[in-house]
């Protein structure tokens, strides 16, 4: 019965599950909670031509390239998605870093803007499942970006500024969560992510499966 198991598991297809919420939210750390507690979830990490911020480390919170990088990137073609100068800055995503998850039936955290989110539903709709965060208000909201102190006075206001626009788009999302409790929080998306993961174009080793059941039925 293991082996059956372990094979059904082999041949599952991973699910890209991407997180979007206003900066401020508490994405980051849900993301950082969920694979923590989930090996089979991988991170793809993204390029980025912004400057790292302090705690961050090359390769595993981004790679962290330089406009040129960035553009040949774009000229190979290498780009899942991208998002040109948002915030002043580019970002996207490498096929390289998602398809040899998926394919082994590994699941991808992401970590994008709604545009992106966008881009990847129309390449992969079957493997998109996208989750919005909300914040409970916007006074927690400013009081977390500024207790964060990892960004400057002007650099949070330009970022109040684009919280309306990016929450106008909430209503794109599969799952809506308010990211009142963090441990709440991930709890619902790992009921999500199992939810997600039974889902019969996910498992497409079942058909080899139920026909060793068929196979054993008629065998007697
Ligand atoms: P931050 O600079 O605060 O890390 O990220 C700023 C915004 O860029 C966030 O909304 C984040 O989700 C988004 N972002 C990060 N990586 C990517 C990516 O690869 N593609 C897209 N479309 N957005 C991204």
């Amino acid at each position: 019965m293991d082996e059956i198991i372990n094979r059904l598991k082999k041949v599952r297809k991973g699910a890209m599950f991407i997180i979007e919420a206003p900066s401020g939210t508490g994405k980051g750390t849900v993301a950082k909670e969920l694979l923590k507690r989930d090996s089979n979830i991988k991170f793809s990490v993204s390029v980025t031509t912004r400057a790292p911020r302090e705690g961050e480390v090359d390769g595993v919170d981004y790679y962290f390239v330089t406009d040129e990088q960035y553009n040949e990137f774009l000229e190979q073609d290498a780009f899942y998605e991208y998002v040109d100068s948002q915030y002043g800055a580019r970002y996207g995503t490498l096929r390289s870093e998602v398809d040899s998850f998926i394919n082994v039936g590994q699941d991808v955290l992401f970590d994008m803007d709604w545009a992106g989110a966008r881009q990847m539903r129309q390449k992969a709709p079957e493997d998109i499942v996208t989750i919005y965060l909300l914040p409970p208000s916007i006074k927690e909201l400013r009081s977390r970006l500024e207790n964060r102190g990892t960004d400057s006075k002007e650099v949070i206001e330009k970022r109040m500024g684009i919280i309306l626009d990016k929450m106008s788009h909430w209503d794109e999302f599969d799952y809506v969560i308010v990211n009142v409790d963090l441990e709440e929080t991930v709890f619902k998306i790992q009921k999500i992510i199992s939810g997600e993961r039974m889902k019969r174009v996910r498992q497409v080793g079942l058909k080899g499966f139920v026909r060793e059941l068929v196979k054993e039925v008629e065998e007697g």
